[in-house]
């Protein structure tokens, strides 16, 4: 898609937002098209997209496999209820299986609800083998999704009283203090959740010492280690999942995000001795759909291919390099993050501001708190289109005192 030969679309015509319960303050504009790294509105003007639906487009949009892999599944089957086998399902488990090291996987349709198949997992565990152990500790500033339980083991401040009473049972501790986790044991703990980089808290990286502590901790104490990987994992640090950089893995793992490469897809995924649901403890009507997990499939195989994740960390690197430029020129306070999770730190408040500048200018960018921005482009993403982005908001810093 080329900016300049933009044209309005056809479909453009009078639009009502009123029938959309007010859940955030949406742009009064509607996409209508996606390629790769660009968007385009009705009105016919490009975006370039380093949100990507929430890390969620991995192979940015519309990508060719994926579009075709629908083509196929949506012709041969879509659901056979999660009672039964499909042939897609089967295929995506065992290529999860493969890459992660874990052994069997209970697929959900989003993130939050993959965790709550974590939280429920662990805390049966904890009935079978841990005389009803059932706390699960987590970190503070953490995020896990927004369903209720999930709500509970998150640690956003303005979340506190929303929806009260919260679900019990989630000690929260500061990410990369094992001292703290260790004192936050009781006889009632049965795990440790944490993700291997705080995305929505503005890209804090536990670090790779912290993980490692951890799933010592773990296994001395009795305890299972639940990685959160809806965000890091499937190649966005520029390695398959996130805890390779640590060389350690969980005893379950949650995915999301770009798992469905655009299309709403999770997985629970947990090692042979966790994995102690009996019959009738967990299920779903969408869950395991063949449509869904051959998408899952697609995705996973263009990941693997050869070159793909040396080449997201190369590009990682480069996008960090241009952002440490940009924070040097513009005083402000660096990069944080891997691979094609990043984060630059602006050092005041204006983050909110510069995205709202960059939206105009035609660049998405997330800040996801008032001090930083995110970037979590496809990870197709071209120098040409990172260049592009950061000539915007070098122009939008600039402008902005
Ligand atoms: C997005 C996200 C979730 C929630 O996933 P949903 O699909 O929005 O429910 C949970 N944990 C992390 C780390 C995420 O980034």
């Amino acid at each position: 898609m080329i900016p300049s030969q933009a044209k309005p679309h056809e479909t453009e015509s009078h639009t009502s937002f009123d029938a959309l319960m007010k859940i955030t303050d949406r742009p009064p504009l509607v996409f209508v098209e996606g390629r790769g790294s660009w968007l385009r509105d009705q009105s016919g003007k490009a975006y370039l997209d380093f949100i990507q639906g929430w890390a969620v487009n991995c192979l940015g949009h519309c990508h060719d496999a994926i579009t075709r892999a629908m083509a196929a599944q949506a012709s041969r089957l879509l659901n056979c209820s999660p009672s039964f086998y499909s042939e897609p399902m089967i295929r995506l488990a065992d290529l999860i299986a493969r890459h992660s090291g874990l052994h069997r996987t209970f697929f959900a349709n989003s993130g939050a609800e993959a965790i709550e198949g974590a939280i429920k997992l662990a805390r049966k565990w904890g009935q079978k083998n841990r005389n009803g152990a059932y706390q699960i500790i987590t970190m503070d500033h953490g995020f896990h999704g927004r369903t209720l339980a999930a709500m509970s083991a998150s640690g956003k401040p303005q979340w506190e009283q929303l929806f009260e009473p919260k679900v019990p049972g989630f000690p929260k501790v500061e990410l990369n203090n094992l001292a703290q986790v260790e004192r936050a044991i009781t006889a009632n703990t049965v795990s440790v959740m944490l993700e291997p980089i705080q995305g929505e808290a503005g890209v804090y990286v536990a670090s790779d010492e912290f993980l490692r502590e951890l799933r010592d901790l773990t296994r001395r104490a009795g305890m299972l280690l639940i990685l959160d990987e809806i965000q890091t994992g499937i190649g966005r640090t520029g390695k398959f999942f996130g805890f390779e950089h640590a060389g350690v893995t969980p005893d379950i793992l949650v995915l999301g995000k770009g798992l469905g490469g655009g299309i709403p897809l999770a997985a629970l995924v947990a090692h042979e001795e966790v994995c102690c649901f009996e019959h009738g403890d967990q299920g779903g009507t969408f869950n395991g759909n063949a449509f869904a997990t051959a998408v899952g499939c697609t995705v996973m195989e263009e990941i693997a291919k050869p070159g793909f994740l040396p080449q997201v960390a190369r590009t990682g690197a480069y996008l960090a390099d241009r952002l440490a430029t940009l924070s040097r020129k513009h005083r402000c306070g660096g990069v944080r993050g891997r691979g094609l999770l990043l984060a630059l730190a602006l050092g005041r408040a204006i983050g909110p501001g510069v995205a709202a500048q960059a939206f105009q200018r035609g660049v998405l960018i997330n800040a996801p708190r008032p001090d930083c921005l995110r970037f979590m482009p496809a990870l197709t993403v071209t120098h040409e289109e990172i260049d592009r982005m950061i000539g915007v908001l070098d122009e939008v810093l600039e402008q902005t005192v």
